[in-house]
């Protein structure tokens, strides 16, 4: 009779973002784990196709634990970005306010950051908030860095491992790919992005359910070479973030998201409508815009939870599961505080987690010869350079 395989202490699911920063932080905190991803590649999800902002925290609410999060990744998250050579514009935001609405909007925001303990200013002449510590950086490098750090100090990653079954026994929860060996795990965390409610189904949790928010982006390319030196913010209302126009690593400049709640997990296509729905308000932000073309269009899907946002925890099915779901607006940005926050929540069962360890340092990062903002679009198969409208499949 084979003895059975080794226990490994963590398997995580899925290699978004989230996934990979929490590799990155077991590497470092002497934990032994492997990454499954479903995909050829990391971020080719929600956490390819977003808009690479980094957020301060200045507009979330103070107490979530979303905000928790961010503020907490704020601390960590600079040195490791730094060591690593992930590239970072260190821009800052502005909102300028055109109602009385908006302006009462602007002080409310005021305090909240004060409250978040995040520096902003008011400029005098038009009452705009100025937010020096927004940036923007490459989510598809900022994912691969964080994940390449961890194979670095010792962790694996394994691509076209799509999580298939969760079997819960006695001494470990095995876990089968539809393809590969099954493996043995004292611990497996759950950061399948739209799909983390499917994967937590298989071991019966049915606490909670993910739905995609489309996000839809246009691409420009200032004349003459021309860049656009800060992140434009709209003045937020209850819904949505709204459209916000910035300046990517390579140069250009975007302009989205919209906000578009679907059914359909794989409809990663732009509408023929997000055309006009983003053009007016970028071009009412930014008059720089007027009359470009733009030169792509990418979609992103937010994995949101229904009737829920950062779903962090053990499953109530199996201590051993943990789901870190419904990470919908801003997981790019929390990603290491969620790694920070999840890490403290293994030795409750049983393994043993050390302090964390400064980054392992890799190769640096490669230039990629197709931006991130077109990577996902062109593996998904929506046609890399297609304006909504134009050449879309249906
Ligand atoms: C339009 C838009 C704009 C955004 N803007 C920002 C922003 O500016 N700043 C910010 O901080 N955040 C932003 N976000 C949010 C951010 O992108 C997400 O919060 C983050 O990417 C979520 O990461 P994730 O790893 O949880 O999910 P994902 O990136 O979706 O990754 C989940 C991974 O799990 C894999 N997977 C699924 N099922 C399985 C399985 N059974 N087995 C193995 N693998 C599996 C998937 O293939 C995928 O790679 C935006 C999101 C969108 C869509």
């Amino acid at each position: 009779m084979n003895s059975p395989s080794p226990t490994l202490p963590v398997v995580v699911i899925g290699g978004g973002v989230v996934g990979s920063a929490l590799l990155y932080t077991l590497a470092h905190r002497g934990v032994d784990a492997v990454l499954l991803e479903a995909e050829s590649a990391l971020g080719l999800a929600a956490s390819g196709t977003n808009s690479g902002v980094l957020h301060t925290g200045f507009d979330s609410t103070p107490g979530e634990l979303e905000t928790e999060l961010i503020l907490r990744a704020a601390r960590i998250r600079p040195a490791i970005l730094d060591a690593l050579g992930v590239p970072v514009i260190h821009c800052g935001a502005e909102l300028v306010p055109h109602t009385d609405e908006d302006a009462e909007t602007v002080a409310a925001l005021t305090a909240g950051a004060t409250a978040n303990g995040v520096q902003v200013e008011i400029r005098e002449s038009d009452g705009a908030l100025l937010v020096p510590g927004e940036s923007v950086s490459d989510p598809v490098a900022f994912t691969a860095a964080l994940a390449a750090s961890a194979v670095a100090a010792g962790a694996r990653v394994e691509l076209d491992a799509r999580v298939a079954a969760l079997t819960p026994g006695e001494d470990a929860i095995v876990v089968e790919t539809t393809d590969g060996p099954s493996i043995r795990a004292a611990a497996v965390v759950n950061a399948a992005g739209l799909h983390a409610d499917d994967v937590a189904r298989l071991i019966g949790d049915d606490s909670f359910e993910i739905y995609p928010r489309k996000g839809e982006f246009f691409v420009f390319e200032l004349p003459d070479g021309a860049t656009l030196d800060r992140i434009i913010l709209p003045v937020p209302t209850k819904r949505t973030k709204g459209v916000l126009v910035f300046p990517t690593l390579d140069g250009r400049v975007i302009a989205g998201p919209t906000a578009v709640d679907l059914d359909d997990k794989d409809d990663w296509t732009v509408r023929a409508e997000a055309r006009d729905e983003i053009l007016a308000k970028a071009v009412a932000q930014f008059p720089a815009l007027d009359g470009l073309e733009p030169i792509a269009s990418y979609a992103g899907l937010r994995p949101a939870g229904r009737g829920s946002n950062y779903v962090i925890g053990s499953s109530e099915k199996d201590a051993r599961l943990i789901n870190v779901a419904a990470i919908r607006s801003t997981g790019l940005t929390a990603s290491l505080g969620i790694a920070d926050h999840v890490a403290e929540l293994l030795p409750a069962i049983g393994i043993e987690v050390g302090p964390l360890q400064p980054p392992t340092p890799t190769a640096p990062v490669p230039v990629a010869s197709t931006p991130w903002w077109r990577r996902t679009a062109e593996h998904r198969g929506v046609l890399p350079g297609a304006v909504a409208g134009e050449d879309q499949p249906s």
